[in-house]
């Protein structure tokens, strides 16, 4: 069987199905308080004063929540919103169409917000702060430039990596959130929410056990929750207890503490090839395949926030938790205690 990847989920049937899970309004969203009460304010006086929400940026790892805001805002917002991202705005005529087809109010989105070419986000500048843009138009001796104003709008951009935005774009967000990985409490809540909305039946233990194995993230605990319904319902009668949850996500290679296969190769690399390290994020990200982006985007921000590994000077080194979760011993004499 191949490697469950949690972190690729949204294929084919299982794409349908997000939508459906996908919370609606700030009330059906779990977590995220602070973020969640202060939005609900933002988005009541932006209406009381009937004027566009102002810009907003939402970052933090993969599968948190960034994009369920952005349509929940537009939701609340009663608003409609253009959805698109930085890799394919690739052309300022594209954002430009974008931007000049947006109504009052109307919110674009823009996913992976960090890999916009330098010329597009030269144009979202003054889109953002006047709600003007100036296009040229033809090259050569005849090329001029033309102003065309846009109707008040809202810019949402999400992004993994919010230490890549240059300033000038940052500067423009007013409303900045940074979204953490959810505890336990809210994931048993968002597994058995997934749960009623897909008429599975789960038992309290279960949800729990699902929980605590996604990595903090509520994608992977909805992807998990699917899988591991799969097995109940060939298995069994599709009732989820304790025993199939486990069994399944054994099956799926997460182990007890929530890490998949990649991550134990994380940690089991550091720790057989290099010694335990201090190691450079690309060399790690290169003797496990992946990209550095990646490496440090996906992966390595859980197993920092655990305590498998930590950012030292000179590297990264995995703590003695990385051993013990791999049943080695750590023989090294400099330990993982020259952080930064
Ligand atoms: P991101 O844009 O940060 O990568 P998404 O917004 O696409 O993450 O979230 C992934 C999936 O996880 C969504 O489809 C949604 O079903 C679920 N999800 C995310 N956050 C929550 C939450 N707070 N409560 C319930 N479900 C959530």
């Amino acid at each position: 069987m191949p490697d469950f990847d949690p972190h690729n989920t949204n294929e084919g049937k299982d794409k349908d199905l997000e939508g459906i899970i996908r919370p609606q309004e700030l009330e059906d969203f779990t977590g995220q308080r602070e973020i969640v009460s202060n939005l609900r304010v933002y988005i009541q006086a932006a209406k009381m004063r009937g004027e566009a929400l102002d810009h907003t940026l939402f970052h933090g790892p993969p599968g948190l929540g960034k994009t369920t805001l952005a349509h929940i805002i537009a939701n609340e917002m009663g608003v409609n919103m253009k959805i698109t991202s930085g890799p394919v705005l690739d052309r300022p005529g594209d954002l430009a169409g974008l931007l000049t087809s947006l109504e009052t109010g109307d919110i674009l989105f823009i996913d992976e917000i960090h890999r916009l070419s330098p010329e597009v986000e030269e144009y979202l500048y003054s889109a953002m702060e006047d709600y003007v843009i100036d296009i040229m138009i033809d090259k050569g001796p005849g090329a001029r430039s033309v102003r065309i104003s846009l109707n008040p709008f809202t810019l949402i951009g999400a992004t993994t990596r919010a230490g890549l935005l240059t300033a000038p774009l940052r500067e423009r967000f007013n409303i900045n959130c940074g979204l953490e990985y959810y505890d336990a409490k809210d994931l048993i809540n968002i597994v058995k929410r997934s749960s009623g909305i897909l008429k599975i039946e789960i038992e309290d233990e279960a949800a729990k056990e699902i929980a605590l194995r996604s990595r903090g993230t509520p994608r992977i605990a909805n992807a998990l929750l699917k899988r591991v319904r799969d097995f109940a319902q060939v298995m069994g009668d599709g009732h989820i207890d304790l025993q199939i949850a486990r069994y399944a996500l054994d099956k799926l290679k997460i182990d007890t503490r929530g890490l998949d296969s990649i991550d134990n190769k994380i940690l089991s690399t550091i720790i057989n090839t290099f010694k335990g390290g201090p190691v450079g994020a690309n060399t790690i990200a290169t003797a496990i395949g992946e990209d550095q982006g990646t490496f440090e985007e996906v992966y390595e921000p859980f197993l920092i926030k655990e305590g498998f590994i930590v950012r030292t000077q000179r590297g990264r080194m995995a703590t003695e938790l990385s051993y013990k979760h791999l049943g080695l011993t750590d023989l090294r004499e400099e330990k993982s205690d020259t952080l930064f």
